[in-house]
């Protein structure tokens, strides 16, 4: 059925323009140094996206569910993080130094990637720079000191919001979906899980026996005393939500939702409409989300708010 799926395609157009190789996702015998995407990149055509099962290349079901803190949220330093978790707000930052200035992200991106990767990663940025007013810029070294280096590590990671310097985005090759790294960034523009909000247990169930040995602290929730939900509601279908299968030891659920409206928990195929509105309020983004001259920014509480001392 596959094969005679994939052989109707080829035959309906070219072969060049049908069939993509490993090496253009990635290339890891090139060697790797920071690039950033160009005008072609942005404008590849995507409509053809490719399965990269068949390359042999491994996906998981959910690729952002990884062996890291909240399964792809690395952290700078877990002492640093346990100390700052008391002011932090779920599900979005509150510190206001950890948000991107304007809205501005600047990004290297490895040299290693492929033209098929490169063009998937910018048709995710592009989703950004059509449904919200941040804007993933090609960094300039004398004028951006933090920014986004986005190589493929060791499976989907990041950080949450701005943390410094230059920081770390993993995207290996099981990664070069567009939900995905949408997912990714979202973390890098200052979001957590969507099941980490403080109200999440009116909304869904954690079957505690059903979570894999060890992985009982990706399903925490943060009891805070103050917490910014951005004034949304809790939304299922949020890129940022997991699925009912996500850490299972058993195969079977660990979360079950508790409320009508949970068809889609777990997608990692576009933001949410919530997705998008809390976006634009993070960063203040003028109504109807995308700009390119965001002036609405105060960015007075930014530059004024500076890291605590640990
Ligand atoms: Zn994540």
């Amino acid at each position: 059925m596959r094969f005679s799926f994939i052989f109707s395609t080829l035959c309906t157009v070219t072969w060049s323009a049908s069939v993509i190789t490993n090496k253009q996702v990635i290339d890891t015998s090139k060697a790797e140094f920071e690039t950033t995407l160009n005008e072609a990149d942005f404008e590849s055509n995507l409509h053809q996206r490719y399965d990269l099962h068949t390359l042999g290349i491994k996906v998981k079901d959910d690729p952002t569910i990884g062996n890291y803190s909240e399964g792809d949220i690395l952290l700078e330093s877990p002492k640093k993080f346990v100390e700052e978790n008391n002011k932090l707000g779920r599900n979005a930052i509150r510190q206001m130094y950890r948000r991107w200035p304007n809205g501005e992200i600047p990004y290297t991106l490895s040299s290693q990637y492929g033209s098929y990767a490169r063009g998937v990663i910018a048709n995710a940025m592009n989703e950004y720079h059509t449904k919200t007013c941040v804007k993933f810029v090609a960094r300039d070294p004398s004028k951006h000191h933090d920014y986004l280096w986005i190589h493929p590590d060791d499976g989907c990671y990041s950080l949450v919001g701005k943390t410094g310097g230059k920081q770390p985005v993993s995207l290996d090759s099981g990664c070069i979906q567009v939900g995905t790294i949408v997912h990714e960034l979202m973390h890098a523009v200052g979001f957590f899980h969507e099941q980490s909000r403080q109200d999440r247990d009116s909304y869904i169930d954690v079957v505690w026996q059903n979570v894999m040995n060890g992985a009982d602290d990706q399903f925490e929730k943060y009891n805070l005393n103050v917490i910014s939900h951005l004034d949304e509601p809790y939304d299922y279908a949020s890129i940022m939500h997991y699925g009912p299968y996500a850490f299972s030891g058993s195969g079977k659920k660990t979360l079950v939702p508790k409320k009508s409206g949970s068809e889609r928990m777990g997608q990692r195929v576009k933001f949410s409409d919530v997705d998008v509105r809390k976006i634009n309020k993070l960063y203040n983004c003028p109504s109807g989300g995308s700009s390119s001259n965001n002036n609405q920014i105060n960015t007075n509480s930014i530059v004024n708010n500076s890291p605590p001392q640990v």
